[in-house]
């Protein structure tokens, strides 16, 4: 999947006066009105470097189940049902680990003693869906895990089964309607630590980067679009629709 990120290089404006005009005239130069490609990576690091060679790192602000949902949605726009679904269900996926996070700092559960056990159940969902479940009861947050869809998933992903458009835009509805309708719980019960985990989400590539690094938060729009959480339409539209408007977004 192809992004658009920043052409402008802070480091040329500030070689500059920095006046308005040299703003201008540099955002010419170097044609900052056409953004700069990059392949999505897995790292959300992404490197712009201006003519003068100077290096401006860029990362995006939406979690990773909200950039996997999307994934999910242009496969199935281009006909991949199966790669929509195992998309969708990855989707959730981290979505689950980002609501044990989010019941976990509300606990005052440290960052690092999440990571730590976290990594004991990193790479067995049966665990995390353990988790997710009672620490959802013990928050009174109703679990909307519906106990078929994993024998569907679970087909299509270990057991080779093609499945129809259709069922793969229910399962994806599934997963949309579920994301959604929980972040609107943590949003009413728990919008405090939604802040904290978006705190989190961005400063965990700055600790990586050396102090001089300028690493710039750039947005995109999502289907799940977490950063709209807070509006009374949140989570009207249904997933039919949400292709349809991104078809007509890439058409146009
Ligand atoms: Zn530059």
């Amino acid at each position: 999947m192809i992004i658009g990120i920043s052409s402008f290089c802070w480091e040329c404006f500030n070689e500059t006066s920095q006046t308005k005009e040299d703003y201008e005239q540099l955002k010419i130069e170097l044609n900052s009105d056409v953004d700069f490609e990059v392949e999505l990576n897995d790292e959300n690091l992404y490197e712009f470097i201006c003519p003068k060679k100077h290096r401006s790192l860029t990362q995006l602000q939406e979690q990773k189940f909200e950039i996997l949902f999307d994934i999910a949605s242009l496969a199935l726009i281009d006909g991949y049902t199966k790669e929509a679904v195992s998309s969708y269900s990855s989707s959730l996926e981290r979505f689950i680990e980002y609501c044990i996070l989010i019941i976990s700092l509300k606990n005052s559960v440290t960052v690092d003693s999440f990571i730590k056990t976290w990594k004991q159940m990193a790479n067995q969902s049966e665990r995390q869906i353990g988790a997710f479940l009672i620490l959802f009861l013990q928050e009174g947050i109703a679990n909307r895990i519906e106990e078929n869809r994993s024998a569907f998933r679970n087909k299509v992903i270990h057991k080779g089964y093609v499945p129809s458009s259709k069922e793969a835009i229910d399962y994806g509805q599934y997963v949309m309607s579920f994301i959604q309708n929980t972040l609107k719980d943590l949003n009413q019960t728990s919008s405090e630590f939604l802040q904290q985990a978006m705190h989190i989400h961005l400063t965990k590539n700055g600790d990586k980067l050396p102090g001089n690094v300028r690493l710039a938060n750039a947005s995109m729009p999502t289907i799940i679009s977490l950063r709209s959480v807070q509006s009374i339409d949140y989570g009207k539209v249904s997933l039919i629709e949400a292709l349809d408007s991104v078809k007509k977004k890439w058409v146009l």
